[in-house]
This record gives C-alpha cells, sequence and structure tokens, in this order.
C-alpha cells in the first residue's frame, strides 16, 4: 500500500513540475492566493489568470510566434496527457474505480468527435437528459463539464489531428501542391 501512495505521489511530483515548467514561457505576476496572470514571451498575448493547461495549449496550438522545437514538445505533452486529471473536481472514488483513467479519454476523445462533427453545442453535454442518456450506457462515467470540453478536450483531439498529419507529411516524398489537394 505504501508503495502505491508513494508512487501516486511521484505521479503527482513530475506533474506539478512540468506544469511549473510551462511558466518558463510566460512573464508571470503574482495575483496573490497562488494565482498569477501571464503573458506570452513570444507573441505578447496575456491571460488575467494564467493556468498551466490553458498555457501549454497556447504553445502547442496557436501561439504563432513561438520556436517550431517547443511547439512541437508541447505538441508531444497535450497528446499523451491525460484529459481526466484535468477535471479531478468532476470525479469520485466511486467512478474512478469503475471507468478507468485510459477508458475515460477514450469516451472523451469520442465524445469530443461526437460534438464537433455533428455540430452539436457544447451546452448539451451538461443537460440533465444527455448526462442521463451516458449514464445509462456507462454508468461510472461522468460527462466533463462543457468549459472542459470546448478547451481541454478539444485542444487535445486537435493536438493529435495536427500531430497525424505532420507525422504523415514527415514520410511523404516528392510531395507537391497536387497530393496535399487530392487528400
Ligand atoms: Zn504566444
Amino acid at each position: 500500500m505504501s508503495t502505491i501512495v508513494s508512487n501516486t505521489t511521484d505521479i503527482q511530483g513530475k506533474r506539478d513540475r512540468k506544469e511549473s515548467l510551462v511558466w518558463e514561457h510566460f512573464i508571470k505576476e503574482s495575483l496573490g492566493s497562488g494565482h498569477y496572470s501571464a503573458k506570452c514571451y513570444y507573441c505578447n498575448h496575456s491571460w488575467i489568470r494564467g493556468k498551466p493547461e490553458v498555457l501549454k495549449s497556447h504553445l502547442a496550438l496557436y501561439c504563432t510566434e513561438v520556436p517550431l522545437s517547443i511547439k512541437t514538445e508541447y505538441m508531444e505533452m497535450i497528446a499523451v496527457g491525460s484529459t481526466a486529471s484535468n477535471r479531478r473536481q468532476n470525479t469520485n472514488a466511486n467512478s474512478l474505480t469503475e471507468v478507468n483513467v485510459v477508458k475515460k479519454d477514450k469516451i472523451d476523445q469520442a465524445l469530443i468527435r461526437f460534438f464537433v462533427c455533428c455540430g452539436i453545442p457544447f451546452s448539451t453535454v451538461n443537460h440533465p437528459y444527455f448526462v442521463d442518456f451516458i449514464q445509462s450506457l456507462c454508468f461510472g462515467y461522468n460527462p466533463p463539464k462543457k468549459d472542459a470540453l470546448s478547451t481541454t478536450i478539444l485542444n487535445k483531439e486537435i493536438t493529435l489531428v495536427m500531430k497525424n498529419i505532420q507525422d504523415e507529411l514527415k514520410y511523404e516524398e516528392n510531395l507537391t501542391l497536387g497530393n496535399i489537394f487530392r487528400i
């Protein structure tokens, strides 16, 4: 038991260190109570209150000035990261034992694809009838809040799609504009 506890602490510690590393790319000013405003070193975009998840997505997807090596590093980080850890407040011990984190990520991915590709408003995800429908299929799964669906989970899916495109293009030879349009 003690091994499990220390492993969990290790993982949490590593995650916290990674979260604090993202701040190296931003100018931070304390707002008190452990929160900081943030300003991107590369493009000067600013946030009244910087959140590590938002800052990571900015570097991976939205910053137009960030060096490619840093962009790639953060794309990798988001692509392999678990979205479930970003909404711990929305889960409880019972549901985590019923639906493990890997399965939760798979369901999150299917959910965001369905919402985006079918043009479903993100607010639907917290409608009681929708929650009821989802939980009748998988009791242990708590759908994410709409804010998490439209930011963290959407950003992860965009990152995965962009990474797949990058990986495919890396191995393409004699690529011309014609090839791209044919895709
Ligand atoms: Zn930026």
